[in-house]
Formats: structure tokens, sequence, C-alpha cells
């Protein structure tokens, strides 16, 4: 199956926004571009600093605010890592999962598993209507493995 690509995903993303009656301003479509372009899980103070790099000055309330609508609108996915303490952003117009590090907090994405079950079995087992959904997955990322298997040998 082909991947939509970024382009598909950002105008996709301005149909939805539209259609849940939001206006597309400036700051609306740079922060959603900016979120369906990177790979990383920024903070809104780095979408601040980013932003203001390519020119942009837009205050932290508008980041903030502009954040605050788009996971609304299930664009965008808030992970609060507990290793650095922040809240993260991420892209979310097509369902995935996250892994993250219990030991660095580096997180990925992965899309190797259908959770498309997963809303009805929540409404069927409790009787609510389901919105949306996350799934965190815990683990030690490839780096960290690699890093305490490189201490154990020191150590031994
Ligand atoms: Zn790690
Ligand atoms: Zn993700």
């Amino acid at each position: 199956m082909a991947q939509p690509t970024m382009v598909d995903d950002y105008q996709a993303a301005l149909v939805t926004l539209q259609e849940a009656g939001h206006k597309l301003t400036a700051p609306r479509k740079t922060i959603l571009h900016y979120l369906v372009s990177t790979d990383q899980y920024p903070t809104a103070d780095m979408i601040y600093q980013d932003l203001l790099k390519q020119g942009h000055q837009y205050s932290l309330a508008t980041i903030y605010n502009t954040l605050d609508i788009l996971e609304t609108c299930q664009l965008v996915l808030a992970i609060d890592s507990e290793q650095d303490g922040k809240r993260h952003y991420d892209y979310f117009g097509h369902p995935h999962y996250h892994v993250i590090c219990v030991r660095c907090g580096r997180i990925a994405d992965a899309n190797n598993f259908d959770f498309s079950q997963l809303p009805n079995a929540a409404s069927q087992a409790t009787g609510y209507h389901i919105q949306n959904y996350e799934v965190m997955v815990k683990g030690l990322c490839p780096q960290c493995q690699e890093r305490l298997a490189t201490d154990q040998t020191e150590i031994d």
C-alpha cells in the first residue's frame, strides 16, 4: 500500500480543521505543516524556537492554543514523557502507536499492528463512546541496550 505523502497529509489535515469549524489562520497552517513534516516529538518550546528560526514570530500562547485545537481535532497527539517531565507533540493523522525508552525517553513511532478493533472493544466493554485512543509501549531503545551491554562488559 502506498504511503500518503506529507503534502497529502497536510492537505487532508487542513480539510479536517476546516470541517471542524476552525479558520485556517497562518499560525495554524504553519504549526500543522511543521508537525506533519518533523520526525521529532517537539515540545511547545521547541516548536516556538524552530518557527522563530523560520521567521515566524508566534507567541507561546498562540502555539499552545493551536496545539489544543489540533489535539481536539485528533490531528495531534500529546505525549507526556516521564523522563524529561515535558509534553511532546506528534502528528497523529494516521493511527499508530508509540514505544518509549524507560531509560532515555526516546520515542519511536510504530505502525505494524492493527488497533482498529480497539475503540469498538473498549466501547463494548464499558459503554463509553470512544473518541480517541493512544497506546504506549515501554522498553529499552537499541542505543540504551548497547550502552548497558558496554557498561556490563566494563564491570566484568
Ligand atoms: Zn534509550
Ligand atoms: Zn507518533
